[in-house]
């Protein structure tokens, strides 16, 4: 009778399966602990007559055995279905999720490109505020009293008298660089300018611009177009063409357009160059004597040249851009043009 008992629950406890956590404290309640069906055998031991009560005892020792080998298993594998249901969906062969990466701006890199330039012979960087007094903006640089460019139409005006303005150029960065420093002195201003313009194709409120100032002690005009030549070159390829027409600024005596070859043509003509060959990149000349005194500078001992482009108006010819608006408009089509600069 007994054999009978011992042989279904060993049966029972082999048959045994586990999914749960749950599943597996039954198991536990029926065959582990004090009350279970293995605790009620040790119980029957009192019943056996002595002369079974060897075998009975070894019997029931198997099966409690049993019942614990058993529990160890379904213990174990209830763990490694957890681990592998956490792991699900996760193939760590696979390769990484990349992030897109984003692309350098234009207009940034076409800054980077200049700075490069100027930064091999010699140019180092200065900054000013965009928020500038007359001083700094206009009277230093010799501007007349009565210039247009200091009427409302041009400049935005936080104050008047005393005038501050949002700056209309970079040469101010030149009044302040003059007005700390003592030649010889060699630097390039690159930053945001605002003018008060219609927003076109080729004209914008907000631009860029970088001007470069040289000063020491017998500078001429000769070094001025040697340094623009060699930035042309850099900047556009050595095959292009640099001419320089006279010209009028308040802050420079002589003064000179800068004019490159159309890229687009050769110097053929087409309708980027209006069909004369020739595009212009910026303004420049020999700083006027008046600027130097201003800034404390003795005109006697000491003569400069400076430049100043747009960095837009560099980008347009450079990347072939026919709207200057497409600089801030943020259309991720024309962006992602740009991506292989980085
Ligand atoms: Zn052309």
């Amino acid at each position: 009778m007994h054999n009978d008992k011992i042989e279904t629950l060993l049966n029972e406890i082999t048959a045994y399966q586990a999914s749960s956590p749950e599943e597996l404290e039954n198991y536990r309640m029926r065959f582990i602990s004090k009350k279970s069906v293995v605790g009620e055998l040790f119980a029957e031991m009192r019943n056996v007559p002595n002369e079974e009560k060897k075998a009975f005892g070894q019997q029931i020792n198997s099966v409690k055995q049993a019942a614990e080998d058993k529990f160890q298993e379904l213990i174990e594998a209830i763990n490694q279905n957890g681990k592998s249901q956490q792991s699900t969906g996760i193939d760590l062969t696979l390769p990484a999720t990349t992030l897109p990466v984003g692309g350098i701006h234009p207009l940034t890199a076409t800054r980077q490109r200049i700075i490069e330039i100027f930064e091999r012979i010699g140019f180092n960087l200065s900054e000013g505020p965009e928020i500038e007094d007359d001083w700094h903006n206009f009277t230093a640089l010799n501007f007349p009293e009565n210039h247009p460019a200091r009427e409302m139409q041009d400049t935005f005006f936080l104050e008047k008298n005393p005038d501050i303005a949002l700056r209309t150029h970079t040469s101010s960065v030149q009044v302040r660089v003059m007005e700390n420093q003592k030649p010889p002195i060699r630097t390039l201003s690159p930053g945001r300018v605002f003018r008060n313009e219609a927003i076109s194709a080729r004209a914008h409120c907000i631009f860029h611009q970088v001007e470069g100032l040289y000063v020491d002690r017998n500078v001429g005009f000769a070094d001025l177009k040697q340094t623009l030549y060699h930035f042309a070159k850099e900047m556009f390829g050595k095959n292009t063409q640099v001419r320089f027409r006279p010209s009028y600024f308040p802050f420079t005596e002589p003064s000179a357009e800068i004019d490159i070859s159309c890229q687009l043509c050769n110097g053929e003509g087409c309708n980027v160059c209006k069909g004369t060959g020739w595009v212009e990149i910026g303004g420049s000349g020999m700083v006027d004597p008046n600027v130097l005194e201003n800034c404390g500078i003795d005109s006697e001992e000491f003569t400069g040249f400076a430049f100043g482009m747009g960095i837009e108006r560099i980008a347009m010819l450079k990347y072939q851009i026919k709207d200057l608006r497409l600089f801030t408009e943020n259309d991720i089509r024309f962006l992602r043009q740009f991506k292989p600069m980085l």
